[in-house]
């Protein structure tokens, strides 16, 4: 049977690295629904400067229009297999519309928790820069550029920081992710649907557990 994997984790955990990961060497398509507000960056329209003034403010954006667009991109032909969810559900209605959408498309849900404390959450957050050209992640703390502030492969870029990773979004994207999230894993665990995974060590050791499980 085709599944909807679904990563759940505190902002920072790695969810976004491992199903990027799992597309690129399983094929299985990544659905990022952090990564599809982003992109409506560029759009100027009502429903664009609200999306992007909640995303800055670290608040998470309303049921409604989360599933709204989840609805719309799983309905592609790429998605009529398994596909791999990062950042969605994210609160208990997301958590039954996903349960519709699965029973729709005749697929189970398996779900993996991502876990790193706390602390090491908040470096990882505040830490992150980006290039804009490549996308390469650095990160202050521990993976610095060579030049502070500019990336290795693109100099004439200046990194960027996410309007949400300051210090007082992060401490926001974490309370928010305790409050609503966090109440998700006991609701899979009790379904018998949850694995768990320590998600601090090296990349490729996590990933080879995300493999193992999927
Ligand atoms: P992420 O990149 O996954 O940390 O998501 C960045 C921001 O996008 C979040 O802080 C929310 O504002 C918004 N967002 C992403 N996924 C969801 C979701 N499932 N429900 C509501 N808001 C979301």
């Amino acid at each position: 049977m085709d599944k909807i994997i679904i990563l759940i984790g505190a902002p920072g955990a790695g969810k976004g690295t491992q199903a990027r990961l799992l597309d690129e060497r399983r094929g299985i398509p990544q659905i990022s629904t952090g990564d599809m507000f982003r992109e409506m960056k560029t759009l100027d329209s009502p429903l664009a400067r609200e999306v992007q003034e909640i995303m800055a403010s670290g608040r998470l954006i309303s049921d409604e229009i989360t599933y709204r667009i989840v609805r719309e991109r799983t309905s592609k032909p790429d998605t009529a297999g398994t596909f791999v969810l990062d950042g969605y559900p994210r609160t208990a209605v997301q958590a039954e519309q996903l349960e519709e959408l699965a029973k729709e498309q005749g697929k189970e849900i398996q779900a993996i928790e991502v876990d790193v404390d706390r602390d090491e959450l908040t470096k990882r957050l505040t830490g992150r820069r980006s290039c804009p050209i490549c996308g390469e992640i650095y990160n202050i703390y521990s993976k610095p550029p060579k030049v502070d502030g500019f990336c290795d492969e693109h100099p004439e870029a200046a990194l960027d920081h996410r309007a949400d990773d300051t210090e007082e979004k992060v401490r926001v994207r974490l309370e928010t992710y305790d409050e609503l999230t966090k109440p998700l894993l006991a609701y899979y665990e009790g379904t018998g649907r949850l694995k768990k995974i320590d998600g601090t060590g090296e990349i490729e050791d996590i990933y080879r557990e995300v493999d193992e499980l999927i």
